[in-house]
């Protein structure tokens, strides 16, 4: 799969749109990601997945692990691809842990996803979480990095998608200048400017 076909199946499912956006931190943008929405499509998320698993096919995964909520899905489906277990990890008083009787036995490989990884916050929390029950973090794998390669996690880090998605200040955002309708993401109100 190259890179057109992989921004096809994110633009085809609405995960990626194009336009003017209003960001929760006030700023503007020419483009929003929902990644959820690549996996309201089980043909897509399968399609994206076994691309994504290729990365890691050499690895001998044991265990795939995301956290909640959105790395569910992409732990199940990569999983699925490279014939391991899948497992998550949810935040409780604010602490990255394993619930649900989920468990890593010392030495698993384990390979940490995440839908879309943009500081990597989430993802290191699981890495030390796993490096805590000594098991074996063999990589990072991800549908979309949005670090602008910033990103150290100590392991191999592989994504399908880099977006650099500029956001720009309202007093100086071409798109306003444009007059283009600003859209709230996740309403489907539209604010003139
Ligand atoms: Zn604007």
């Amino acid at each position: 799969m190259n890179k057109e076909q992989i921004v096809k199946i994110f633009e085809e499912s609405g995960a990626l749109t194009v336009g003017h956006f209003l960001l929760t931190s006030g700023r503007h943008s020419s483009k929003y990601i929902q990644c959820a929405k690549v996996f309201q499509y089980p043909k897509y998320a399968q399609q994206l997945t076994k691309e994504l698993s290729l990365a890691f096919e050499d690895d001998k995964v044991d265990i795939v692990i995301g956290p909640a909520v959105g790395g569910i899905i992409l732990a199940y489906e990569m999983a699925r691809c490279l014939n391991a277990k899948s497992i998550f990890s949810e935040r409780e008083n604010g602490i990255m842990q394993l619930r649900r009787g989920f468990s890593i036995h010392k030495n698993s490989k384990v390979l940490v996803v995440e839908d879309v990884v943009t500081t990597g916050g989430s993802v290191k929390e699981v890495i030390d979480l796993v490096n805590s029950l000594e098991g074996e973090v063999v990589g990072v794998g991800a549908l979309v990095d949005r670090s602008n390669g910033n990103i150290d996690f100590g392991v191999r880090f592989h994504s399908l998608l880099t977006l650099d998605i500029k956001s720009y200040d309202p007093d100086s955002c071409p798109l306003c200048e444009k007059n283009i309708p600003i859209i709230k993401p996740g309403s489907r109100k539209i604010n003139g400017v």
